[in-house]
């Protein structure tokens, strides 16, 4: 009998040590070397297919680079691979469950390996500095660990116990579902996209992976590592392409048995409705999986350690520039310590640095020109609905580099109706807003459709338990920064407007990936 060994989450690398800061150099180095100007093809059945069209992926901290390129899939490449993928199930679905995982946990051992050259692409081809790049190789590492050890429990009849009935035996078979399309993100092309892979693959489905365009790069890298790691032909379809077309070609299919999808609102309940019309000769229910956006809200109290508050605020706010789906978006602070807050923040914000994420910045490029004109947008209506007491600029432009630069921005004194707190900005821009006192200021953090994260600095036990039970969140930090999901630790995922509350990096998370049958004999 296998013994499952205990999943533990990968310990983050120390940046304040000089020689990690070199080795990180030396990996941006060599992928420099080896991986900026590469072409990724398409994978489908496990061969390698180039298409007439590519997607480029620009360096969004130096605008006048190519980090690399990859095919462009045509609906009919989407087509061959669905039906490669189907192909593949028939066999796939029969593996064992344990054989499955150990390839995962192969991925894991080679991903291991490579981990700062993952790091150090994320930095060239999304700008991610190296704590933030360290953190999301991390996550994936733990995802790959986490689903296989997750899977090996699954294995057999052991999993559900069924009761005692005298004359019969029963049991409860997890089954895969089958054939699925997989559609990620550009924010954590590493983490998101091989976590989404991950946990339907080893549970016994094919799929097919529909990087987002801005980070094909980083998605080939990682397919590579699964293909190395033992992946059989068609059980992974690589298929970079763009949304609109691909995307939905796949999704409204009728051989599409499932649908994983992290993205933001607007497409994701595009999908939603899309996959609920049923094509001539479908012949299930397709299963949507979605994890959407957020405009999540920390609430500091008047009880509150304010130096602890404001630690949260600025970690919570400007990691990444912003630009993750649980980034504190939306600072609420109790009148009587308002000033006393928005000051430090402000404060603290000012000494933030912003350059490359090769030179380890700690504000970035936002991601790509859609993004920074988006965000530029809410800059212009900011002034009207808010004072603006920190940056407000889109300078597009640091350190005599040409990129999508966007400064740290605090707007004030902002409305709970308004715009600015009302819609994902996906940027650094955080409006504060003043709440009379504790009540106000949960009902303030309600207020928007979304529910995704959210945090309270407080020491009022009652409080923390009344916002236990109240603040409609998927994922409520206390006392700390409303970012940084661990695997295991803190499975993440958002309900209202912000997703099905699937969980990634849960306990029930594979579940979403499999059927369920009772197979009952009489004696
Ligand atoms: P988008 O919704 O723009 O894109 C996500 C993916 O959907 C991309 O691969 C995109 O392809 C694809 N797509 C676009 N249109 C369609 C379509 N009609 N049919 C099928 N697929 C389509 O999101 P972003 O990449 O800009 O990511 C940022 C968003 O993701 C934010 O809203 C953020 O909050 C959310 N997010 C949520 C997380 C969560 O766990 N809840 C985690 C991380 C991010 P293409 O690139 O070709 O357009």
């Amino acid at each position: 009998m296998l013994k499952i060994q205990e999943y533990r989450p990968q310990p983050f690398i120390d940046f304040t040590k000089e020689e990690n800061v070199q080795a990180y150099r030396a990996a941006l180095k060599k992928v420099r070397a080896e991986l900026v100007g590469k072409h990724y093809p398409l994978v489908i059945d496990g061969e390698r297919v180039d298409t007439a069209e590519k997607l480029t992926s620009l360096n969004p901290c130096d605008t006048s680079e190519v980090v690399g390129t990859t095919a462009k899939a045509t609906t009919q490449d989407a087509e061959r691979a669905l039906q490669g993928a189907w192909r593949a199930f028939d066999s796939w679905k029969k593996w064992d469950m344990d054989a499955r995982a150990r390839i995962l946990l192969k991925a894991s051992a080679i991903l291991k390996a490579r981990r700062l050259e993952a790091c150090a692409l994320m930095s060239i081809e999304v700008g991610k500095n190296y704590a933030e790049a360290d953190v999301e190789v991390a996550e994936a590492i733990d995802f790959l660990e986490y689903y296989a050890r997750s899977a090996m429990k699954y294995a057999g009849f052991g999993a559900a116990e069924t009761t005692w009935f005298e004359g019969e035996e029963n049991g409860l078979m997890f089954m895969p579902v089958g054939v699925g399309v997989s559609i990620s993100p550009w924010n954590f092309p590493c983490a998101i996209f091989l976590g989404m892979l991950a946990a339907p693959i080893v549970a016994g489905n094919c799929v097919i992976a529909k990087p987002a365009e801005d980070s094909g790069l980083i998605a080939g890298m990682m397919v590579d590592i699964l293909l190395e790691a033992g992946l059989p032909a068609g059980v992974l379809q690589f298929l970079p392409g763009v949304g609109k077309e691909v995307g939905e070609y796949l999704t409204t299919h009728a051989q599409t048995r499932f649908i994983t999808f992290t993205g933001s609102r607007a497409v994701g309940l595009h999908i939603n409705e899309v996959a609920a019309k049923t094509q001539p000769g479908q012949k299930w229910i397709k299963k949507v999986i979605l994890e959407l956006g957020g405009k999540d809200g920390l609430i500091v109290d008047e009880t509150a350690d304010l130096d602890v508050a404001v630690t949260a605020a600025v970690q919570g706010a400007f990691g990444f520039n912003g630009q993750k789906c649980s980034a504190m978006s939306r600072l609420i602070v109790v009148d009587s310590v308002y000033d006393a807050v928005v000051g430090g923040f402000v404060e603290r914000t000012k000494a933030l640095k912003v350059g490359t994420g090769e030179e380890n910045a700690n504000i970035t490029a936002v991601v790509n020109q859609m993004s920074f004109d988006k965000i530029k947008s809410y800059l212009e209506l900011a002034p009207s609905e808010g004072k603006v007491l920190l940056g407000g600029q889109a300078t597009g432009e640091a350190n005599g580099k040409q990129g999508y630069y966007v400064q740290p921005t605090i707007v004030g004194d902002v409305k709970r109706g308004a715009r600015l707190a009302q819609e994902e900005i996906f940027g650094p821009v955080v409006s504060v807003i003043r709440a009379q006192d504790w009540q106000d200021a949960l009902d303030i953090a309600n207020s928007t459709e979304y529910g995704l994260t959210g945090g309270v600095c407080s020491r009022d036990r009652a409080r923390l338990e009344q916002a236990r039970h109240e603040f409609e969140a998927g994922n409520l930090y206390f006392n700390r920064k409303i970012t940084g999901a661990i695997v295991g630790v803190q499975p993440f995922g958002g309900y209202n407007m912000s997703g099905t509350d699937s969980k990634a990096g849960g306990p029930d998370y594979l579940a979403n990936f499999m059927q369920l049958k009772t197979v009952t004999e009489r004696w």
